[in-house]
């Protein structure tokens, strides 16, 4: 039978993870969190000093980097490494943006994300996945909010993690360095794809974000 695919894309700090996670589980499909993906290959790159595009494509091809599912919760790995609770941070964050945007990185991770949205049903969240990597999705939804907004969820967040670490204007002036890098750049730039239908979450919470997500998939998958 044919898997069944959601894309979910738009700029950092919209609750995409948060509520493409709910969205799957409440689907019964896997969750695919592309950005880990990029985050995996920065840390990579941080740990291995290579900073130059040149380093970078040097160590591209002793990487392999796979997801893998321990309790229902994905963990991505380097190397058969699990490293996913070392790519959320400030600098990870940052790079993974930088990284993502050479071509050659890119079509690395091109053919193990479309492979996974065909072997199984999945909702799978990033920048370019209704434009580039699954222009077939069967429902496509641009998820954003006022970066502003972005920007105070992504710093409670952190404030939770770990206190006193980013002040909320850094936080902000982070936010808005990564839309326009991610946005400006010229390889899979964030925007909506045009089949896509945008949800804006500035003035929702989680709940309120989750039910107008499922009601977009309510309608599109007929169920
Ligand atoms: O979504 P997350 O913040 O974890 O992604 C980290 C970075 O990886 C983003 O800033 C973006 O530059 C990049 N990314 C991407 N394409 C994706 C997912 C993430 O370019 N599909």
């Amino acid at each position: 039978m044919k898997s069944v695919n959601i894309a979910i894309d738009g700029p950092s700090g919209a609750g995409k993870s948060t509520l493409a996670r709910r969205l799957a589980a409440r689907l019964g499909f896997v969750y695919v969190d592309t950005g880990a993906m990029y985050r995996a290959i920065a840390y990579e790159m941080i740990r291995r000093n290579a900073e130059s595009e040149r380093d970078i494509l040097a160590a591209l091809p002793d990487l392999q980097i796979s997801l893998r599912y321990v309790d229902g919760a994905q963990h991505v790995f380097a190397n058969g490494n699990d490293v996913s609770a070392l790519i959320r941070t400030p600098e990870v964050s940052m790079r993974a943006s930088a990284v993502s945007a050479i071509p050659a990185v890119r079509a690395f991770l091109l053919e193990t994300q479309r492979q996974l949205a065909k072997e199984q049903s999945v909702v799978m969240d990033g920048r370019d996945i209704g434009t580039v990597v699954l222009p077939d999705a069967d429902v496509k939804i641009f998820l954003t909010a006022a970066a502003e907004k972005r920007a105070y969820r992504r710093w409670l967040e952190l404030e939770e993690k770990k206190p006193g670490t980013q002040s909320y204007e850094d936080v902000l002036a982070d936010v808005i360095r990564r839309d326009k890098q991610d946005m400006t750049r010229e390889i899979a730039p964030l925007r909506p794809a045009e089949d896509a239908v945008t949800v804006d979450t500035t003035d929702a919470d989680l709940k309120q974000s989750e039910e107008m997500l499922y009601a977009v998939c309510r309608e599109k998958l007929h169920l």
